[in-house]
């Protein structure tokens, strides 16, 4: 790359918060005081005691409460994060086959997986191009439908919405939960890690399940499979009961977690935390729409992601402009690699403040006038 530019942005220009990350994005730094204030009493004890089994508690209770789970509905938690989740959900959820509506990395993975898998049937695959998304289609083949409701690598949303009566529906909602409004009459299994919308750190995966998704994790004739434990969600659920992980799990992500959790349900819950991405989002496409060196990448408004915006630059390069930005603290906003644009991808989840994401607007044209 060519040497950066000289460009320093004055202060009172610049967010108070740096972070515009994808994942990991922006962990709230009174949360991360909280959490160094717990001492001895938290971080560095047994994950099968009290202390730790009361955060995972308040997880499962406060997800529950966030998404409105309707009676039955049960929140798993497992290691390993979403990629974790999707070879497990091949070992011990999908019973013979799966479709995959695949619109860019995240959703190409999980369909990878259940293409390799040597139990399962070769997956229904309905594809579009990066920046739209595919349409579900019932399939009587099909006994569980796999969606995304937020594709992190092209800035792309979908809708939640169940194509047929038969089969689960098993949502990726990575990037999404917390930051888009759901419906959960509309999935059997809502998964995320949770270093995105909830300000927390990777290496463990959460999911809202239906009592349907129960009954298919209990049912799998696992004398027919072998299911390697770590894979196997139905230990997961037993452990989950006792709000435990079958492995050690990572206590900080946890207790970061329930922090954000917690600090969503006090200030209004969903619809609040969903708002504040909303209001970033229109900022953003506001500012990329009249200004005249950016483009929102997804040209149909609808799908124009409101967690994670990706904005093709012309004349400017991505490149130098996030180099700039970097040496002035303000990090992360570089695309993402594989798509191959010359473009910015703006993380936009309920704890970046909508004032910060202004201010990035301010500063990217700054530092573009002087490029
Ligand atoms: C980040 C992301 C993943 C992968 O999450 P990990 O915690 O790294 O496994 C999967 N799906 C989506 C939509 C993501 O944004």
């Amino acid at each position: 790359m060519q040497d950066i530019p000289p460009i320093q942005i004055p202060a009172e220009l610049l967010p108070s918060d740096g972070r515009f990350g994808s994942g990991p994005s922006k962990v709230r730094i009174d949360a991360l005081r909280r959490l160094a204030e717990t001492g001895s009493t938290f971080l560095g004890t047994s994950h099968r005691r009290p202390p730790v089994q009361s955060v995972v508690g308040r997880i499962r209770a406060g997800l529950a409460e966030l998404f409105s789970l309707p009676a039955g509905y049960e929140v798993l938690a497992g290691n390993g994060g979403a990629t974790a989740f999707w070879d497990a959900a091949s070992c011990s959820l999908i019973e013979t086959c799966s479709q995959h509506l695949v619109f860019g990395e995240f959703s190409a993975r999980f369909a990878a997986v259940t293409q390799q898998a040597p139990h399962l049937q070769s997956p229904d695959l309905i594809e579009s191009p990066p920046g739209t998304h595919p349409e579900p289609r019932a399939n009587p083949e099909v006994d569980t439908y796999a969606l995304t409701h937020n594709e992190t690598s092209t800035g792309v949303m979908a809708p939640v919405r169940r194509p047929s009566s038969q089969g689960l529906v098993v949502v990726d909602a990575t990037s999404a939960a917390g930051g888009l409004m759901v419906d959960p009459t509309q999935f059997d299994v809502y998964y995320f890690s949770p270093q995105k919308g909830f300000g927390s750190e990777g290496g463990i995966w959460l999911a809202a399940c239906s009592p349907a998704a129960i009954e298919r994790i209990g049912r799998l004739d696992r004398s027919r499979r072998w299911v390697p434990a770590s894979l196997d969600l139905a230990i997961a659920l037993e452990h989950s009961r006792l709000n435990q992980t079958y492995n050690t799990p990572a206590l900080s992500s946890l207790w970061l977690l329930a922090d954000q959790i917690e600090w969503f349900l006090a200030s209004g819950g969903l619809d609040w935390a969903s708002q504040r991405s909303r209001r970033s989002s229109e900022i953003v496409y506001d500012w990329a729409e009249r200004t005249s060196f950016t483009t929102p990448f997804v040209s149909d408004p609808a799908a124009r992601s409101r967690v994670v915006a990706t904005i093709d630059l012309e004349g400017v390069s991505a490149e130098v402009l996030g180099a700039v930005l970097r040496a002035n603290r303000i990090v992360d906003i570089e695309s993402y690699r594989k798509l191959g644009r010359n473009q910015i991808r703006i993380g936009m989840f309920p704890a970046v403040d909508p004032p910060d994401i202004e201010a990035l607007t301010t500063c990217i044209d700054y530092v573009a006038e002087r490029l």
